[in-house]
């Protein structure tokens, strides 16, 4: 006899998908195996999966709707079962013989790892730090110390699937009947069950909690790069180990610096008259001093002047990159009469004069591209 598939879920015949849905998982929250252990619960559970199953399959439940049983031998189906059942065929051609097969799945699994990004201003990359932040994980259930039991006590076999964490079925599809190996819904595959779930965890062995952690930051770190910190992940099903936590460092942008590999890079800007006779410029360092950039006389346009070692320390190694600096000159926009009295003085004691050059000479425009480019790179 078909199966009433409505009727299970409690839904009218135009029933939409997500009515279907509702009504499913409203009853599971009754008759789910984690919420209700007993032997009646598991079959309701198995029933009313069954029924969504079916009625989100619109071939399936085409068959339903001329009064067959699309999951029932010979349920008035015949030929029109169509290829809805391959994902079966196949688990049926390929996992395992029945009776035989796969081991129950163990209720204790190892847990993930997780991951957590963490803002970090350059100084902070320069110097090292401690970074204090707050991990939102699966931590082991303090109330039943992970064993998912109210009373502590152990798993017992699961009786729906004699403890193998398997149910059989005899399906129908275009090959004709074919054993299908599924699941066993009161046990999920685990072959175990908890006869009493702790009512904090839900039999899990485990609860979200945020927790605190403090990250040591080393000192030349890069953007993008992550902090292993073992056993500080998710704590796993039933209670099992934890995986790993990955901090995933991200270095703000800085109002001067720029970072390129362990090379810091910077924009000075020195007047024209500076450019001329040489000056130099103190710097606001990342270690919380200063370092003074000398610009000597005579330095043009876009000139790179190098400070060995004043760059970024090399992550988990000796030295640091170097600083460098780009300079800009500025040419004065708005002279006074005495000011430009006094260029033109000096422009007429010099014999040099505008000069054209072949195209290719463009000396300043590829530093300017150089600093651009990095700035691109690492302002995304
Ligand atoms: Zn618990
Ligand atoms: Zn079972």
């Amino acid at each position: 006899m078909a199966r009433d598939y409505y009727g299970i879920l409690g839904v009218d015949r135009e029933a939409t998908e997500q009515e279907i849905k509702k009504a499913y998982r409203k009853l599971a929250r009754k008759y789910h195996p984690d919420v209700n252990p007993s032997e009646e619960a598991a079959e309701k559970f198995a029933e009313i999966s069954l029924a969504q199953e079916v009625l989100l399959d619109p071939s399936k439940r085409r068959i339903v709707d001329r009064g067959g049983d699309p999951m029932e031998q010979g349920g008035g189906a015949g030929a029109q079962g169509g290829f809805g059942g391959f994902g079966d065929i196949f688990e049926a051609f390929f996992g395992g013989a029945p009776g035989g097969g796969r081991e129950p799945r163990s209720r204790v699994q190892p847990g993930n790892d997780a991951l957590l990004r963490t803002a970090i201003t350059l100084e902070e990359a320069f110097s090292g730090a401690q970074k204090e932040v707050t991990v939102d994980t699966a931590v082991l259930c303090d109330a039943c110390e992970g064993t998912g039991s109210e009373s502590k006590s152990a798993p017992v076999t699961c009786d729906h699937c004699q403890g193998t964490g398997v149910v059989q079925e005899v399906q129908q599809s275009f090959l004709g009947n074919v054993m299908t190996t599924r699941d066993c819904p009161k046990c999920r595959g685990f072959g175990e069950i908890i006869s009493d779930p702790c009512r904090q965890c839900a039999g899990d062995g485990r609860v979200r909690a945020a927790r605190d952690l403090t990250v040591n930051i080393p000192a030349g770190i890069a953007s993008g790069m992550r902090i292993r910190m073992a056993g500080q992940g998710e704590v796993g099903h039933g209670g099992g180990p934890a995986g790993d936590l990955y901090v995933e460092v991200q270095t703000t942008p800085h109002p001067v610096f720029v970072r390129e590999g362990d090379d810091l890079h910077l924009r000075v800007t020195v007047p024209m008259y500076d450019a001329a006779l040489g000056t130099s410029v103190a710097v606001d360092n990342l270690a919380g001093g200063q370092t003074t950039v000398d610009v000597p006389a005579g330095t043009q346009p876009e000139e790179r002047i190098v400070l060995d070692g004043e760059g970024m320390p090399r992550l988990r190694a000796q030295g640091a990159g170097n600083m460098i600096a780009h300079v800009r000159v500025a040419v004065p926009t708005e002279l006074s009469q005495d000011e430009r009295e006094r260029l033109e003085a000096l422009r007429d004691g010099h014999d040099a004069s505008p000069a054209v050059a072949s195209s290719s000479a463009g000396q300043g425009s590829g530093e300017e591209g150089f600093f651009s480019r990095v700035r691109d790179r690492f302002r995304r």
